[in-house]
């Protein structure tokens, strides 16, 4: 089923989040652990985050380094059929531009539709730490390259005009958008500008970044629909869980933490009174993003599970 119907289609707010696949080494029940903690809330779209290489320097016995490319994590595409398999939950696996080539999408797009998974969330990807693009290889610069990658396949169209077969059914995917502004963008405008292209060549609605002032998001849905951009914005939150984050939070993801938030954690003593003021925050967003018309709340779970279970305990 496609996400865009089941938002549109729900009686009742749309509970769902996303997992980040655990550094390699780890098992898969790591990802369990969070869905068997969070599936009594039924969530509607379990998503997948994706990640590229990164090259680290090994050190080699004559003093001298050799640069690796390293992945840290394992693929998406496992993962989403981890889930669909033993869950039968809807698995968004996320896709990127950065650090994957375009051949390395279709091989993972021929994947996912060989399994019958077929909602994605179509990204650019991090730009920190990605490597070099190999020599040769063909990438997708911007989300609505990819986009168009994606659009193509869907068509029966591969690359360098190739026709896919057997396309049972075609992916169907929501896209980021920020409240708050993409770091890189000019402005607002701008940024709306690139959303409006989105959703004009398929994106069926989007998913923020993490915010922590409702404010921000309601004024930012009330321009895009001004804008005329129709489409759901899936508020996404992120509860915080340490003293740390209140520096480093807005540092990674230029986001701000809006005053009353941040005088509670300055107050904590330990990361367990953090914990305890991200839930009762995140508890209080939650009932108001929905009061106000949110159509569900998508939750980042990283490093936050246990929170993330407190607070839909109180809102779902
Ligand atoms: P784009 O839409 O490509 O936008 C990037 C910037 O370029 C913006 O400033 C935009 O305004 C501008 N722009 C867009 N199109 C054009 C164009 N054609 N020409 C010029 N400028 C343009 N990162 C990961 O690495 N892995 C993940 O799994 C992941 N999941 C995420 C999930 C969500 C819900 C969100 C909000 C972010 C996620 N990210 C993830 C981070 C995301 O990849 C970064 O924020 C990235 O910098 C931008 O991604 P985008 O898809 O919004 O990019």
């Amino acid at each position: 089923m496609r996400i865009i119907d089941i938002i549109n289609e729900s009686k009742n707010p749309v509970f769902s989040f996303e997992i980040l696949p655990p550094l390699k080494g780890n098992s898969v029940y790591k990802v369990y652990d969070i869905i068997d903690k969070l599936k009594v809330f039924d969530p509607k779209f379990v998503n997948i985050t994706s990640h590229h290489s990164e090259y680290i320097y090994k050190p080699l016995p004559d003093g001298t380094h050799r640069r690796v490319s390293v992945v840290k994590r394992p693929g998406t595409v496992a993962i989403a059929a981890a889930i669909q398999n033993r869950y039968g939950l809807i698995p968004v696996p996320h896709i990127l531009c950065k650090g994957f080539s375009k051949e390395e999408t279709e091989y993972a797009l021929l994947d996912l539709n060989f399994l019958g998974i077929n909602n994605l969330l179509v990204l650019r990807g991090d730009v920190k730490g990605v490597e070099t693009p190999i020599p040769g290889a063909r990438y997708n610069e911007y989300a609505g390259d990819l986009q168009e990658q994606v659009n193509l396949f869907n068509k029966g169209i591969g690359l360098d005009d190739m026709k896919i077969e057997g396309i049972s059914t075609p992916f169907s995917y929501g896209m980021a958008c920020y409240p708050e502004k993409h770091e890189e963008a000019p402005n607002m405008d701008s940024d709306i500008h690139y959303m409006k292209k989105k959703v004009e060549n398929g994106a069926d609605y989007f998913i923020t970044q993490m915010f922590f002032d409702n404010e921000k998001y309601f004024s930012f849905v009330e321009r895009c629909r001004r804008e005329g951009i129709t489409v759901p914005i899936l508020p996404g939150l992120k509860p915080v869980t340490r003293k740390t984050h209140l520096n480093m939070l807005p540092k990674t993801f230029r986001i701000d933490i809006p005053e009353e938030l941040a005088s509670r954690i300055r107050e904590c003593k330990s990361d367990t009174e953090v914990k305890q003021a991200g839930i009762e925050w995140g508890i209080r967003q939650a009932k108001e993003l929905l009061d106000g018309g949110a159509p569900g709340i998508h939750f980042y779970t990283m490093s936050a599970s246990d929170s993330v279970l407190e607070i839909a305990k109180k809102v779902f």
